[in-house]
């Protein structure tokens, strides 16, 4: 076997987390390949060195004296070192940065250090090679990442490699100009460096056992779930789950590599298996539950409006001229619904309005604001009957109003909309319904 570990930033926040994070590398040899995050938060109300490095650009925008910010940045790591009991010093690193940084470096590189510096411990702790990031992940002039040439050159590198650390979030374009992918991106670089050395898994170590059904904050003590296909994260992520940065599923699976999940403070949980596909079912009905408020629905009604060549065309440009990205599109015969995010939409409102009303002269529109939007996501939902009923009789029950209804034509999801006030009861509503009955 072949795994690549990626660390989350809580899980190498002091030295106890990376004493805990050696234990779980040198357990299993397989585990040849370790991208770690910047040291997290140590505690509630800490600050993640990454937020840390951020703020001490921003006195190197304004021209001020930054070294007493960097100086906390440093003391974050040499904590770290000291608590290890490790022969090494980043002295010279972080002299090297903060010459970088007078010289005018970008908050890119600013923001990569803390990955950097990371990398540069753990390979020391663990006694093995570091590869800087900005030589093996590429990006494009456009800013993109560009997969092909990083995988190619990732791949070669790793050829002549037994064992070693490749910071995450960070690369370069070609120039070697630094560049870091959005926040929480190290997920990303765990799953390129997979792919790069054909893995046979991709193991996210977090402080989570796994990918939780439902939101902790509105279900208390949710369950995790034990095996997710690709999609049905990728349909509950783009609702607002978080567990994984929604890119990191590109790279492994296109190689078709599974991701495992896993808990840093508790490494025998199992976790959750992400995979491509899979023949087991899951162990309720549904896989997750995940939303979103703040949602405007704009309803159009025209008579006839079936029969119109190019009326939705027409009306879907209205919004493509004003930079507004669709959600979800429910239609009737005579009528079309389209959701879209509340803040984005009432900048721009009255132009849009008018714009639907020269492009297709409506019957009717209307506008409905403070929508929350839940998707109800499960692979099984196919095969099993009366899932939509059970959630409609679930929010019956609890008195609350479905405004919305929309089920994707692969049958992986139902997205219902509900008052924002309802957002949470109706969560937990389907909660029971799916997951404490079953239990
Ligand atoms: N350190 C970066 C952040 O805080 C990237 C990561 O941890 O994945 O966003």
């Amino acid at each position: 076997m072949r795994k690549v570990v990626k660390f989350g930033g809580s899980s190498l926040a002091s030295a106890e987390q990376f004493r805990k994070v050696g234990d779980i590398i040198r357990a299993d040899k397989d585990r040849r390949f370790v991208v770690p995050s910047a040291p997290g938060k140590r505690f509630d109300g800490d600050t993640k060195v990454t937020d840390m490095l951020y703020d001490c650009y921003a006195s190197v925008e304004l021209g001020e004296d930054f070294s007493e910010k960097l100086a906390k940045i440093k003391e974050r790591y040499d904590e770290i070192i000291r608590g290890l009991d490790l022969d090494y010093s980043l002295d010279e690193e972080f002299e090297i940065m903060a010459q970088k940084l007078k010289e005018g470096a970008g908050v890119d590189y600013a923001a990569s250090r803390g990955e950097y510096m990371n990398g540069k411990v753990l390979a020391a702790y663990l006694g093995y090679e570091f590869i800087d990031s900005a030589t093996v992940i590429r990006f494009d002039e456009d800013g993109q990442f560009d997969a092909e040439l990083t995988n190619r050159m990732l791949a070669k590198k790793l050829e002549s490699c037994e064992n070693a650390v490749i910071p995450g979030f960070y690369g370069a374009f070609a120039d070697g100009t630094i560049n870091t992918f959005s926040r929480g991106g190290s997920d990303i670089t765990g799953s390129i460096v997979a792919r790069a050395m054909k893995a046979d898994l991709y193991e996210n170590w977090t402080d989570v056992s796994g990918f939780l059904v439902t939101d902790p904050r509105i279900v208390e003590n949710p369950e995790a779930v034990d095996m997710i296909t690709y999609r049905e994260l990728r349909e509950l992520s783009y609702m607002g789950a978080s567990v994984l940065h929604e890119e990191a599923i590109f790279p492994v699976r296109k190689a078709g590599i599974p991701i495992n999940i896993k808990n840093t403070n508790h490494p025998e949980d199992p976790g959750t298996m992400i995979v491509a596909t899979t023949s087991r079912k899951s162990r309720f009905t549904i896989t997750g539950i995940a939303g979103k408020k703040g949602f405007v629905a704009v309803t159009i009604d025209k008579d006839l409006m079936n029969s119109e060549i190019g009326f939705c065309r027409k009306v879907l440009s209205v919004f493509e001229e004003n930079h507004i990205s669709i959600e979800h599109m429910p239609s009737g015969i005579d009528t079309m619904c389209i959701l879209v995010h509340q803040d984005e939409f009432q900048e721009h409102e009255q132009v849009i309005l008018s714009g639907i009303q020269r492009a297709v002269e409506p019957d009717t529109i209307s506008v409905d604001a403070d929508l929350a939007l839940i998707a109800v996501v499960g692979r099984d939902m196919r095969q099993t009957r009366g899932t939509a009923g059970r959630i409609f009789s679930a929010l019956a029950h609890s008195k609350i109003n479905c405004r919305m209804i929309d089920q994707g034509s692969s049958e992986l999801n139902i997205i219902i909309g509900v008052a924002n006030d309802d957002f949470e009861k109706a969560i937990k509503a389907i909660y029971d319904i799916f997951i404490l009955t079953q239990l």
